[in-house]
């Protein structure tokens, strides 16, 4: 069988049959586009129809989420969840909620967890759900009665060996704590595991909520070494200001870095002295403000709702918003002003284009599948703590979601260099250091 036509077969049939889906289509392009040297050397799952069975979730679900809301109108939402592929272990990815979720959406998350997840070498699946329910200037008591409803039917899909969410955009802790209450409810289980992201006082895990920043940090930090750089006295440039980036902004400061410009959905905050976490953080986690108002608590800052904020130059760039918020344009402004590194925090926030020019530039970039990957990771120590009953400090934990972000970047580089010859490719080593794994799982469990 020729490997190319193969896997444009393949390709083909995903925009056939998932019509409209631009960003699955997308996400499965950029895993399918390096799998022609591990599908050379192992025929055999050309043979057995891997790639037709890896792009077609086992399982897809939607369900209407009526709720009530303070005015005492009905409103409906709409929930999913993907479960994409349980060859490792049970369905594990978060839930996002945001205007924009749509089918497609949650498939391009679902498919890219699924690489993620086996590269962490920890014994989960890939799946991803939401809704497109907004969170924003809802109040606790809309937020409850929605996640309240959601649960009420996505319950019986889950459970802590068959299907394990967490958090994503518009789901953080609050959420999380609102899913769990109504599970435990409706099934009479105090099924820690069935749930991650919880707070540490019941049943979380420590660095669960920092994980996915630090773990991006980590990662980028493991790339600079490789050229004899580090994060001290670098400026970095980190998009967003949600989970994901206030703590990639923390642990670039304790490696001794400077955050010089964050962003949100409304615009871009630069501030020269170094972001202020303590603010960042209050205006973020606490008021739930937009960035704007960071400039008017400290007048030294400067707010722009124009332009990106990848205008500001930076040695560093840690994308950590959402998908296909990097274009070409940014690319090129990155590039002109002399970033070293990009390493994405949020799920595919470089376009195709960007990451081009990232490879032509010589520029070191770490997708977001190895890059991100402390997130799900963490959440997989998790499982084991909620298994064990058990409770390991912040520091145990710390060191554990070091360890295994070393590992990811190992990993990529070997199976990069072993596979294209060139160990700086970490989209080929990360996308065949997945599949090989999630591949040799399914040849083995026979054809389901
Ligand atoms: P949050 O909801 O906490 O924060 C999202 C941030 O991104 C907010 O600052 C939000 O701004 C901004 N944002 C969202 N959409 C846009 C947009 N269209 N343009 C500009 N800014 C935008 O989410 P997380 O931090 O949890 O997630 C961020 C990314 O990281 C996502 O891609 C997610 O899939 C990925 N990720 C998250 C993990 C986790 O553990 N949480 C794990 C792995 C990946 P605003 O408030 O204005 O909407």
């Amino acid at each position: 069988m020729n490997v190319s036509s193969h896997i444009e077969a393949v390709y083909e049939e995903v925009r056939r049959r998932n019509p409209g889906e631009a960003e699955f289509h997308q996400a499965a392009a950029e895993v399918l586009d390096s799998l022609a040297p591990a599908l050379e050397r192992h025929p055999e799952y050309a043979e057995t129809g891997i790639l037709e069975r890896l792009v077609e979730p086992e399982r897809q679900l939607i369900f209407r989420v009526p709720w009530v809301d303070d005015q005492g109108k009905v409103r409906v939402n709409r929930g999913f969840r993907v479960e994409f592929s349980s060859a490792l272990g049970p369905y594990k990815g978060g839930l996002r909620f945001h205007p924009s979720v749509n089918l497609g959406i949650v498939k391009f998350l679902g498919f890219e967890q699924i690489f993620k997840n086996a590269l962490t070498g920890m014994a989960i699946g890939g799946g991803k759900g939401g809704s497109d329910f907004d969170p924003k200037g809802r109040s606790d008591g809309e937020v409850m009665r929605f996640c309240q409803s959601f649960m009420t039917e996505l319950y019986r899909h889950l459970g802590e060996h068959t299907d394990v969410p967490a958090g994503d955009i518009g789901v953080g802790g609050r959420e999380i704590g609102y899913l769990f209450g109504q599970y435990k409810r409706i099934t009479n289980r105090y099924e820690s595991g069935v749930l991650t992201g919880k707070a540490v006082g019941w049943g979380g895990s420590h660095v669960r909520t920092e994980a996915t920043g630090y773990g991006a940090v980590y990662f980028a930090q493991e790339m600079l070494a490789t050229r004899g750089e580090g994060f001290d006295g670098r400026r970095v440039v980190v998009s967003g200001s949600g989970n994901v980036a206030v703590y990639a902004v923390e642990k670039v400061h304790a490696l001794g870095g400077r955050v010089v410009a964050c962003s949100d959905s409304s615009g871009y905050l630069v501030d020269e002295d170094g972001i202020d976490l303590e603010l960042l953080k209050d205006l973020k986690e606490v008021r739930r403000a937009r960035i704007s108002d960071y400039a008017e608590a400290k007048p030294a800052a400067r707010f722009s709702d124009r332009g990106t904020v990848y205008d500001v130059p930076c040695d560093i760039a840690l994308p950590c918003a959402t998908q296909n918020e990097v274009r070409r344009e940014d690319a090129v402004a990155l590039v002109k002003n002399g970033v070293r590194a990009v390493a994405e925090g949020a799920n595919m926030p470089c376009t195709p284009e960007a990451v081009e020019l990232f490879r032509e530039a010589g520029v070191l970039f770490g997708p977001g599948k190895a890059a991100n990957a402390g997130g799900v990771a963490t959440s997989g120590l998790e499982m084991q703590q909620n298994a064990a009953r058990d409770s390991w400090t912040f520091e145990q934990t710390e060191a554990r979601l070091s360890a295994v972000m070393r590992d990811v970047h190992t990993d990529c580089r070997a199976t990069a260099e072993a596979y294209g010859g060139n160990a700086d490719d970490y989209v080929l080593g990360a996308n065949v250091a997945g599949f090989l794994r999630v591949a040799e799982a399914m040849a083995a469990q026979g054809v389901i």
